[in-house]
């Protein structure tokens, strides 16, 4: 079966078509700036040049038809319509309601609506990507895989908040975590690299891009993770802080007489690395050539993004009793043998040792860890669109 899996953002679409028997990806793309002046979609088929076409893109409707369009015509399209079987679409926020992906109907669109008010700018726009494959491509089934349902396993002593218990009940305030599909699929796969049932394994993985999050995976299911009520908590990322203690909102807009907004926007979008660095930059290519060089600014910030994800490893492994393996994964988990390196040096006390040749790697499945390390590490690429084929495939095969 051929799967349509859409990541539909508030302006961007992101989509790949993936043949289910092989798991090969037949065409991916992005359609850019939706809604907006200067929309383009840029595709790629396999084993073919990239292609882009300046179009106007009004609505997520017409960047769907024009998606489908890229797929079918004639001069370099891959497939017929009548041969995508399924959709599958990455939801961000499923709150407590879905634990698993499920097939879509307008059950399910409800329910997403209902949890939309934990993930503003995320979920709407998915729930528009929704409506729009349904009118273009009627009666093709549907699935939605939801970033936040590998987390649910998580025990109420780890998701809760120190809050009064009532704002949970009341609003749902507690953690839920993110890049749930990607976790997943690097616990699944590093159990099989290591030849062992995952019921077996105590495993941390470290999602490390531009965003990050890192979990703890016990016997196969989420037990903690370091994401919570929004993609904000948790380690310091590119541009967003991570952990604070929330009195800093307070005391920044007193400092700054800011709203309330604005110090949202700051903690989003110029804090992490981006921040620490004093605006050097949030990507992990500028700010390891320019820490090589002795670059304090960039120092400072990796050395702080360093410390945070070996903090955490430390908790999570307190949290399990113990812990087999680290797994790396994301734009600077799978490609940064440096960040990795510098992480590893943190985990001594775990008994880590690292192989510094094979720690090279990037981008690819491979053991890090030295001969008489205690502790297993592993680079494992992460695959959220062939995960969330794979969900869409076994719901509607
Ligand atoms: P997201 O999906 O959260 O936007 P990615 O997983 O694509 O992020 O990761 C983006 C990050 O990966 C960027 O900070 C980028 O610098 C980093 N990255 C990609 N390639 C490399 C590399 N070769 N060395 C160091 N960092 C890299």
């Amino acid at each position: 079966m051929k799967i349509l899996v859409i990541n539909c953002g508030s302006s961007s679409l992101k989509f790949q078509l993936i043949d289910s028997d092989t798991e090969a990806v037949i065409c991916k793309g992005l359609c850019e700036r939706i809604g907006i002046d200067g929309s383009q979609i840029v595709y790629t088929p396999a084993g073919k040049d990239k292609i882009t076409k300046v179009e106007p893109m009004p609505d997520h409707n017409k960047a769907i038809e024009l998606v489908i369009e890229a797929l079918t015509n004639a001069e370099n399209g891959v497939v017929e319509l009548s041969e995508i079987g399924a959709v599958g679409h990455r939801i961000v926020h499923g709150g407590e309601k879905f634990t698993k992906s499920v097939v879509i109907n307008e059950e399910v669109i409800k329910a997403i609506e209902e949890v939309s008010d934990l993930a503003p700018l995320h979920n709407p726009a998915n729930l528009i990507g929704i409506r729009a494959c349904e009118k273009v491509m009627p009666g093709v089934p549907m699935v939605a895989v939801f970033d936040t349902a590998f987390h649910q396993t998580m025990p109420q002593e780890a998701y809760l908040y120190g809050l009064p218990y009532s704002y949970y009940e009341k609003y749902g305030i507690r953690r839920y975590g993110f890049h749930g599909t990607s976790h997943s699929y690097v616990s699944k796969r590093a159990a099989q690299i290591l030849g062992k049932d995952i019921k077996d394994l105590k495993l941390i993985v470290c999602h490390l891009g531009n965003g990050a999050s890192v979990s703890a995976v016990k016997e196969g299911k989420c037990i903690d993770t370091s994401m919570g009520l929004t993609p904000l908590e948790g380690l310091i990322m590119g541009t967003r802080t991570g952990d604070i203690d929330p009195s800093v909102v307070e005391f920044i807009m007193k400092k700054e007489n800011s709203t309330v907004a604005d110090v949202t926007n700051l903690l989003n979008k110029k804090s992490g690395v981006f921040g620490l660095s004093n605006d050097l930059s949030s990507d992990f290519r500028d700010l390891e050539d320019a820490y090589l060089k002795g670059d304090e600014n960039a120092k400072r910030a990796v050395d702080a993004f360093t410390y945070r994800v070996a903090k955490y490893i430390g908790s999570y492994t307190a949290a399990m009793g113990g812990v087999d393996a680290i797994c790396f994964t994301a734009g600077v988990g799978e490609n940064s043998g440096f960040t990795r390196g510098l992480i590893c040096e943190r985990l001594s006390f775990l008994g880590a040792t690292v192989d510094a040749e094979a720690n090279k790697v990037r981008g690819e499945e491979k053991f890090i860890s030295g001969a008489d390390s205690k502790v297993k590490l592993l680079v494992v690429p992460t695959n959220e669109e062939l995960a969330i084929a794979r969900d869409t495939f076994e719901l509607c095969k």
